[in-house]
């Protein structure tokens, strides 16, 4: 198996890994109710989506 010929600074390293952190969804408001929520889904709050109602939301009974 090949080594590593030279070892690489901590400046080489933090520059790599400046790569590597996580991206933020994205992020969308509903045409409807205006609440956030991710880009190309169904808004899990009014269940519209492309400004029509898609999905019937069913609340769990919590509220009256
Ligand atoms: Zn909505």
């Amino acid at each position: 198996m090949p080594n590593p010929f030279r070892r690489h600074s901590h400046s080489r390293s933090a520059k790599r890994r400046s790569a590597n952190r996580l991206k933020l969804p994205g992020l969308a408001k509903c045409s409807n109710c205006q609440s956030v929520i991710l880009s190309h889904r169904v808004c899990p709050d009014c269940g519209y989506y492309d400004g029509r109602p898609v999905v019937v939301i069913k609340t769990k009974g919590k509220e009256k």
